[in-house]
């Protein structure tokens, strides 16, 4: 036999019901039928609650009581038969008279005791049974209404009334025996007292009351019929990539649905519990969902916990003071006080010195557990033995939950990683000896970036989200968000990240979208949608949203956004950038760079610096981080100088060549630019530096290739005409290389802490004499590369090649996180 308990949005409605018709059917069986528990109608529970309290200090009910009325009469109008309609109407009628009438002694007493208010609450579930049922009539044999309070016993705290397991237990089977065949709609949330006084088992008790019935009647699962889809990973209205759990422990369930997840009302667990039976959460709306089981075994799960719950707001005392040490029964004398005055202590943590004990409560009971504790140990305080207890406030609790937990090592790691990482600040930390449970206290704010963050950990075979933030919109930038575009799913597939773009600027204008921007369409959408772009205010944008995993890209090559790397870092964001300009200024900017991104755990990635997409910063980096010790560098990295003298052997002028290069895009808008050096010497520099040299720009030794007359020249046209006139200068150069039969290559070199850019001749045997088009090339010599340099060759301009490297370290940002 089945207990079936549906919530208050399963009978909320004329559909909800008519959907719960159709469930029936297919459960309901002449040799076992059904119990069903119902809650009462949606709203209803609270809106009495609203009414009593109302009425308690003079406020009108009569508007709210018609509106019940209609609610529930309409649910006769629409499901029940004319000729049925009339008994419903009536007793419904009844109840509502009766309703009035408490509301009404309510309202002229103006005093509302919980006794009083218990009873009020009580005809939300007698009314939602009293429909339910008979619209059930009309489609099976034999339907019972039942009324809880005949069945089970509690104590007299009202509103929160524990239950007599044995008296109950009796009374529900001798009722059972007596009615044999018959198919109970059972009130839920209500019991009674001994004196028979109206009760309720807590806000959500109607699953107690169908956990209650089942253990009773030894039933073979109670389904709690709900309107989510089970319990799940975390709430997903927070974390997106909540998922339902198959399988849970009673335990587990117990834990998870006490923090947050209101899906089943803890107590539940208790009796289903004690006699084994299988709670089955189901959804009315989603009947396709196989539901959540909840049982004695925890299951099989991949993962190392089973979910995430937290508390939204608590606030934290803390006490502290010498007085506490060694001192036998003061926690106890502590917690004692504070259950004597009804203060619910949500967690604890003692350090072992003994000399604080830090304790969460519900915000609204903070104030008062000061007050008490205050009081109470007033002689300590004022003898200094105790200090006055510290209150914080604004804090959530996020705790992971899973019995899998015991049996893993590295669970609490991984979860302070989470927060690291993610500029989280632990307040205080909790772990239950059973182990099923770690709790940490958190700042309110930082909340749903910790649920996130921490859900991406443990559930790792899900994506972890990048929420990357974009400057620049220009070659680089489109070519990258072409490449994620196309990249999208391979990179969910086998790298198990998800690259959201969340927001992206150039210099005119910014646009911002927590869910991605859509990147098939992101111009329009710029353009179109955005708004005025300011520097500043994208960054503390980027800040506010406070999301995990985040990483801001600089895709400029601009001075402005590098002064904002450092704060960047600070708010534990980590940065990608093909801009060199960061790293190639004064070195103090470059070391206290590194130094901040280091202090904060994220990730400071410029491979694209130096050779576009070429593996060279990471090779540097390996090599000494391996513990090989530089030797030289020796390095071709001006991509368009290369182009040039690669070009320039034939028929074709120098002016010609490099006219040509222009026109292919491969130098800068005046070539003087690159033909000067200077971004060859940033790269160099960079190089440099990352090989351990401390070094300013002016250190470098930079030789000109251009004669003063082609570098002084006005602009970039006399700059030209200036270049056909020195064809001369140009030719000498290349005559001279033509009779030695070498080539003429712009070297950049470090040896002996010193560095040094020049034109040279290299002879065939020199690795740099064949290099074609406008590569790159970079030769390490090393004390494990000695006699054979480790040499990386390859492309080393372009929008394609330098958007896949930034592109790659994006995906390794991920893969840090
Ligand atoms: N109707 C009651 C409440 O809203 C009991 C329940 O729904 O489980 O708390
Ligand atoms: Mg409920």
């Amino acid at each position: 036999m089945k207990v079936l308990k549906f919530g208050g949005s399963s009978v909320g409605s004329v559909e909800s019901i008519s959907r719960l018709m159709k469930i029936l059917k297919d459960i309901d069986s002449l040799e076992e039928r059904p119990i069903i528990v119902l809650s009462a109608m949606q709203g209803v529970t609270n809106l009495l609650s609203k009414m009593a309290e109302g009425a308690a200090v003079g406020i009108n009910f009569a508007s709210d009581l018609t509106a019940l009325e209609n609610l529930h009469f309409n649910v006769v109008k629409q499901l029940i038969a004319v000729r049925g309609q009339n008994p419903v109407y009536t007793q419904l009628k009844i109840y509502l008279n009766e309703l009035e009438d408490l509301l009404q002694g309510v309202f002229t007493l103006q005093e509302l005791s919980l006794q009083t208010k218990d009873r009020i609450l009580s005809y939300g579930e007698r009314c939602s049974v009293l429909l339910v049922s008979h619209v059930a009539a009309q489609y099976f044999p034999d339907t019972m209404v039942v009324d809880a309070s005949d069945l089970i016993k509690t104590d007299s705290s009202f509103g929160n009334a524990r239950v007599k397991a044995l008296e109950s237990g009796n009374l529900i089977r001798a009722f059972r025996e007596n009615n044999p065949g018959k198919m109970f709609f059972v009130t839920g949330f209500i019991g009674s007292n001994a004196a028979g006084k109206i009760t309720t088992l807590g806000r959500g008790g109607s699953d107690y009351t169908a956990a209650i019935f089942g253990a009773a009647l030894d039933a073979e699962q109670v389904e709690i019929w709900t309107d989510v889809d089970g319990m799940l990973t975390a709430d997903p209205r927070i974390v997106k990539k909540a998922f339902s759990l198959p399988i849970l422990s009673y335990t587990e369930a117990m834990e998870l649905s006490y923090f947050g997840a209101k899906v089943i009302y803890p107590p539940t667990m208790m009796p289903a519990f004690l006699k084994d039976i299988p709670i089955i959460i189901k959804n009315s709306f989603n009947p396709a969902f196989a539901g959540t089981v909840i049982q004695r075994d925890s299951g099989h799960s991949i993962f190392p916990i089973k979910g995430i719950s937290s508390i939204d707001r608590v606030s934290i005392l803390n006490l502290s003071g010498s007085g506490m040490i060694g001192k036998a029964g003061f926690s106890g004398k502590l917690f004692t006080l504070l259950a004597q005055n009804s203060i619910n202590v949500i967690l604890i943590t003692q350090s072992s010195s003994e000399h604080s004990i830090t304790f969460a409560v519900h915000p609204e009971d903070a104030l008062q557990a000061k007050r008490i504790i205050e009081s109470e140990f007033e002689l300590e305080i004022a003898a200094e033995k105790i200090n006055v207890p510290e209150l914080e406030e604004n804090l959530s609790v996020l705790a992971i939950v899973g019995e899998k937990m015991k049996q893993t090592p590295g669970i609490s790691g991984k979860l302070f990683y989470a927060m690291g990482r993610n500029g989280i600040n632990v307040r205080a930390i909790a772990q239950g000896s059973s182990e099923y449970n770690i709790s940490v206290i958190i700042s309110h704010t930082d909340l749903s970036k910790a649920l996130n963050a921490v859900h991406d950990a443990f559930f790792s075979v899900l994506k972890t989200t990048l929420h990357v933030f974009c400057l620049g919109t220009g070659n680089i930038s489109s070519t990258l968000f072409n490449q994620i575009q196309k990249q999208h799913l391979f990179l969910q597939e086998n790298n198990d990240i998800e690259l959201k773009m969340i927001g992206m600027s150039n210099s005119r204008k910014m646009y911002f979208d927590v869910d991605g921007i859509d990147l098939g369409n992101w111009k329009d959408t710029l353009e179109g949608e955005g708004e005025k772009a300011d520097l500043e205010s994208f960054i503390s944008r980027m800040k506010d949203f406070n999301l995990p995993n985040c990483v801001l890209l600089d895709n400029t090559a601009s001075e402005a956004p590098v002064r904002f790397y450092e704060d960047v870092f600070s708010s534990n964001i980590s940065l990608v950038t093909c801009n060199k300009l960061a790293n190639s200024g004064k070195y103090e900017r470059y070391r206290s760079l590194r130094e901040c991104a280091r202090k904060h755990g994220v990730d400071f990635f410029y491979e694209t610096n130096v050779g576009a997409g070429l593996p060279i910063v990471r090779t540097l980096k390996d090599l000494m981080t391996s513990g090989d010790q530089i030797i030289s560098i020796e390095a071709i990295l001006s991509g368009t100088i290369s182009y040039i003298f690669n070009n320039y052997h034939g028929d074709k002028t120098f002016y010609e060549v490099v006219k040509t290069a222009q026109e292919l895009g491969f130098t800068e808008p005046d070539p003087r630019d690159d033909l000067k050096g200077s971004d060859f010497m940033r790269k160099f520099l960079i190089l440099a530096r990352d090989s351990g040299l401390i070094l300013e720009p002016e250190d470098v030794q930079l030789e000109n290739i251009l004669p003063d007359n082609c570098l002084n020249a006005s602009s970039v046209d006399d700059f030209y005409a200036e270049l056909k006139a020195s064809e001369d200068h140009f030719k000498a150069l290349k005559d001279k290389a033509a009779a030695e039969n070498k080539a003429i290559r712009y070297i950049g070199k470090l040896e002996n802490g010193k560095v040094n850019i020049s034109l040279a001749l290299v002879d065939s045997n020199h690795p740099f004499f064949t290099l074609s088009g406008s590569d790159n090339i970079i030769s390490f010599t090393t004390e494990r590369y000695f006699h054979r340099p480790l040499v990386v060759k390859g492309p080393g301009a372009g929008a394609e090649v330098t958007a896949a490297g930034v592109f790659a370290e994006l995906v390794n940002v991920g893969h840090n996180a």
